[in-house]
């Protein structure tokens, strides 16, 4: 971890650490892929909350456990105890891949969710993007992982992933529009990585998926993309 970082005004933030409400006060956001979380890392949470006398330990929307009310003069020893990466949460880029059990404990899963959740995370978690950008894996389409309010979702079937592009569940909600179905784990982290290779090219600045699909329509994405148009599903 770096050490504190200046911001334009107001008091110097430290580095990994999100200003809150107050002076002297700061929210951190461990990583934690698909919301997996190990023995180890609950009881370096729990002693970090202990020790640092950390006041709200919340369980986020996508599925981290951000700690907030931190003193700065305390983060950089709160990061270095719990020995976790930063998830991001305020800068543009792949925020969070949420994930449902799948086949690893879900009795209606078509497929391995938490697997591809973890791929997704490690292969684009440190892409620079126009915005923030979620991720939601679901093992079949219950769609528990809310893949299609997501920027990006993924949806297992029989025959394989159903990708799903534009999605957003905030106060201007969107459905994804599917791009494509059918494939295989690689062929279905190939896709997103060009879709948002594509995004990333041609959004503006601070532009959600959403409002891209919105302003270019997905004809046009699917077109940059060389795919066909899907077929009605039953
Ligand atoms: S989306 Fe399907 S596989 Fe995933 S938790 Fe829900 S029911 Fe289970």
């Amino acid at each position: 971890m770096s050490p504190i970082t200046k911001k334009n005004s107001g008091p110097p933030v430290p580095s990994g650490a999100i200003p809150q409400r107050g002076a002297d006060s700061y929210a951190i956001v461990p990583r934690l892929p698909s919301g997996v979380i190990t023995a180890d890392q609950l009881e370096a949470l729990a002693r970090a909350i202990r020790t640092y006398e950390i006041p709200i330990a919340k369980l986020t929307s996508g599925q981290r456990i951000a700690l907030v009310g931190i003193k700065a003069g305390d983060v950089p020893g709160v990061w270095a105890d719990l020995g976790m990466g930063e998830g991001r949460a305020v800068k543009h880029g792949v925020h969070y891949v949420q994930a449902c059990p799948g086949t690893a404990a879900c009795g209606y899963g078509q497929q391995d969710s938490l697997g591809l959740g973890a791929w997704l995370e490690e292969l684009f978690s440190g892409l620079d993007l126009p915005a923030k950008v979620k991720v939601g894996v679901s093992g079949c389409p219950m769609c528990c992982g809310e893949s299609y309010v997501r920027d990006i979702g993924l949806v297992g079937r029989k025959n394989g992933w159903t990708v799903v592009f534009g999605g957003n569940a905030g106060g201007r909600p969107r459905m994804g529009d599917e791009l494509a179905a059918g494939l295989d784990a690689d062929q279905a982290l190939e896709l997103v990585g060009r879709v948002l290779e594509h995004y990333r090219e041609q959004a503006k600045k601070c532009q959600r998926t959403a409002r891209f699909v919105e302003a270019r329509g997905i004809a046009s994405v699917r077109a940059a993309l060389g795919l066909a148009e899907p077929g009605v599903r039953d």
